[in-house]
Formats: structure tokens, sequence, C-alpha cells
């Protein structure tokens, strides 16, 4: 679903990605640690198109997304093809950013019926039966304001799911919650994985990567220090910034 090989990204003089390789196979739920600033987020950026990278190969679903080499761009995707990866992409960033004047139903369906033309009545009754996978049947017609952090983020997530998405990222979604909501975030994300979706997480839950997670990876600055199995990576970190981190989030 994912594959980087030497993905490199700058921002100006910031070398903020300096040599990603990395790959996530289908159904795998691939999680990524690491320190504020180092990268994490500019790299899913890059998977979702949100960002190009400057240097490296990157393919997403089995398309070559980007290919550069000291500058030089040798491959990239035409927009309508970028378009269209984007539309099976769903995203969950830390904020939630529903759309405060409609419904949780109406946030949900909004994609499904604007983006992918499914009619109204469809839509609608997707986007019902979404909320009820996220654990929100009886709050279907509240509005964001009505709904507790955690709620909201389970709204987004029904609402990325509303496109059928064959990969999944999440950006620390539950960092901005209060510590009693972040369990029903992580149980629909537990969930998902073991429905099959792809996923990729950046999170520093670790009690979560290392029980849904297939692979953890730690990050600092923009290169992978270490990448393996979770329960291993934890139990016997072998460079010593991993250690180092580790021992600040558990
Ligand atoms: P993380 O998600 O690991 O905290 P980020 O990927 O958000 O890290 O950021 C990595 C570095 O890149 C930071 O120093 C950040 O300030 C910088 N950065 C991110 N986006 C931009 C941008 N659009 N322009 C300039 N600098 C950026
Ligand atoms: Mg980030």
């Amino acid at each position: 679903m994912v594959k980087a090989e030497r993905v490199r990204k700058r921002f100006g003089h910031l070398e903020v990605l300096k040599g990603i390789d990395l790959e996530v196979t289908p159904r795998e739920v691939l999680c990524v640690i690491g320190p504020s600033g180092s990268g994490k987020s500019t790299f899913l950026r890059c998977v979702n198109h949100l960002e190009k990278i400057d240097a490296g190969r990157l393919w997403v679903d089995g398309q070559l997304v980007g290919y550069r080499q000291r500058g030089e761009v040798l491959h990239e995707l035409k927009e309508s093809e970028i378009a269209a990866q984007r539309r099976d992409i769903g995203m969950v960033f830390q904020r939630f950013n529903l759309f405060p004047h409609m419904t949780a139903t109406q946030n949900v369906m909004e994609a499904p019926n604007r983006v992918k033309g499914l009619g109204r009545k469809d839509a609608e009754s997707l986007a019902r039966d979404l909320l009820g996978r996220v654990g929100l049947g009886d709050k279907a017609d509240s509005y964001p304001a009505q709904l507790s952090g955690g709620q909201q983020q389970r709204v987004a997530i029904a609402r990325a799911l509303a496109m059928e998405p064959k990969l999944m990222l999440f950006d620390e979604p539950t960092s901005a919650l209060d510590p009693e909501l972040v369990g029903e975030v992580l149980d629909v994300m537990k969930q998902l994985a073991l429905d099959g979706m792809t996923m990729l997480v950046v999170t520093h839950e670790m009690g979560f990567a290392r029980e849904v997670g297939d692979t953890l990876a730690f990050v600092d600055d923009g290169a992978i220090v270490e990448i393996g199995p979770p329960r291993e990576l934890i139990a016997n970190p072998q460079h010593a910034r991993t250690k180092a981190f580790l021992s600040k989030v558990l």
C-alpha cells in the first residue's frame, strides 16, 4: 500500500525527511513514534499528496507517486491521478475539523454525496451505518458542539471511512483528547484494524502500538532509527535514542 525508498523532504534549508525507507503492506498496521518535529506528520502528508517529496521514490497503492533524484523529477503522477488516490486515502488528524454547522450524519455523508455522487438517501443511510459502527448511533443528529472530543473524533473516523478508503492515515488522533476519552477512540481504531484496514498511525499510545500494531517505527530527526515488531522494539530497543524516547512515553 505504501513504499518509501530514501524519501527526502526539505522546507527551505530545513531537511525534515532525511531518507525514509518504509513499507506498509495491505492489512498491516504500522505505528510511528518519535519526538515532536522529527518529520512524522510531513511523511504522512507526503503519502497523502499534501506535500511532494524532494528525492527518493514513493509508491502508494501500487502506483509510483514520486521519483526524484538530485532535484530532477523522474516521475510524477498527474493531477487527476493524485485526486483519484486521495479519494482512496482517509486521514484523521489531531484536531477533528468537523463542519460545525452540520450534524454528525451530515458531516459523514458530505463526501460520499458530493465527491462520489452517491444519492442523498444512500449517503445518509451509509452515514448512519458508519456512525453505528463507531458507537455513535444515538448521536447521529447531534452537532459537533454537542459532542465530546472523543465522540467528535469518532465522527471524524466515520467521515473518513465513508469514502471507503484503502488506506487510513492517523496523525496523533488522540493527542488533543482528555485522557478519559482516549480509550473510546483507540477502541474504534482497534476494531478497524481487526476488520483488516491498512493503517499508518502516528501515536504515542504505546499500549495501542504494542497490541494493535504489526510494526513499530521509531523516527528521530527525519530518519527511521529502528523498526520492527512492536513488542520486541519496546521490550528490547537497540538504539540509545529509542531507549531514551521510550523511557519518556512508557
Ligand atoms: P512531527 O509531526 O514529527 O512533530 P513535522 O513533520 O510536523 O514533525 O515537522 C518536522 C519539521 O518540519 C519541524 O521542524 C517543522 O517545523 C517543519 N515543518 C513542517 N511543515 C513545514 C512547512 N510547511 N514549512 C516549513 N517547515 C515545516
Ligand atoms: Mg506531527
